[in-house]
């Protein structure tokens, strides 16, 4: 479970030990004095594993590393980006609406996704749209060790260049967790880790009109959003509510003059 490179897991556990010898020798202190290093110490070992924890899991924190979670803000660009796909048949339905509008967006795929739908996964590339990775199984990496992660990356970068000819160039952790190691392994493999900076919670299904209306609330110039086609791996996941919203916010936004580019697009566009 110990990893010698300070995984989040690892120092999580330290503190605890840390936590509980404090508040021992609390205990026995204060029978003694009125002053309370133990307690003192105890206090700030569980504030350091909240800060570190928060860190983890805040999709625009750079506390652990460089992410990118919104793009230039000069220009009025925006990135749609689906996650958890392919997952027909919403995949598709969302793919027919960008056509319609003439949009392009990053769909982050599951590798047992692409395994399951490979065709899916082929028409997102060849209809013009970026893809990126989101692991094999979309498990929390930051409960597995190195050895899990890499197979969890590679697999499903394999995956998508079996079935696309494309190779990601972008990852996106499930949940946007991440920690040193983390970050370290997508370094390692030239991914830019992706994560976003407009989140209208579409997974929990609030209605088609209150995911646009979050979105159109939050948008900025460089925005990235967060939306979902897929739900893990769960095959054929209900995602009605997310296409329906995909049209009314393309509508509400190119009305107010915002132009939807992939992420590659969003990130040279400052250059
Ligand atoms: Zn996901």
């Amino acid at each position: 479970m110990l990893d010698y490179k300070l995984r989040l897991v690892s120092i999580l556990i330290v503190l605890t030990v840390l936590v509980i010898g404090c508040l021992v020798l609390d205990y026995f202190h204060l029978r003694r004095r009125p002053w309370r290093p133990g307690l003192y110490l105890g206090i700030l070992g569980i504030a350091g594993a909240v800060f570190l924890t928060s860190n983890a899991v805040l999709p625009t924190s750079l506390f652990y590393g460089a992410v990118v979670y919104q793009g230039p803000s000069v220009e009025k660009l925006v990135a749609l980006t689906y996650d958890d796909g392919p997952n027909p048949p919403y995949t598709l339905q969302i793919l027919d609406i960008l056509d319609k509008y003439s949009v392009k967006a990053t769909f982050f795929l599951v590798g047992e996704n692409v395994r399951t739908y490979p065709e899916v996964a082929r028409t997102i590339v060849q209809r013009g749209h970026q893809v990126g990775n989101h692991t094999f199984h979309h498990e929390d990496l930051l409960k597995l060790n190195r050895t899990q992660m890499d197979k969890e990356i590679d697999a499903t970068t394999e995956l998508i260049e079996a079935a696309t000819g494309v190779s990601p160039k972008v990852f996106r952790p499930p949940h946007g967790f991440r920690d040193l190691v983390v970050l370290e392994q997508a370094q390692e493999r030239n991914l830019r880790v992706i994560q976003w900076s407009v989140m209208p919670r579409d997974w929990k299904k609030p209605g088609a009109e209150v995911i646009a209306e979050r979105v159109v609330r939050q948008v900025h110039n460089g925005a990235i959003i967060l939306m979902h086609d897929g739900d893990g791996l769960n095959h054929g996941g209900d995602r009605s509510q997310s296409v329906t919203a995909t049209e009314l916010v393309i509508q509400r936004l190119q009305q107010q003059g915002y132009r939807f580019v992939t992420i590659d697009e969003l990130l040279a566009s400052n250059r």
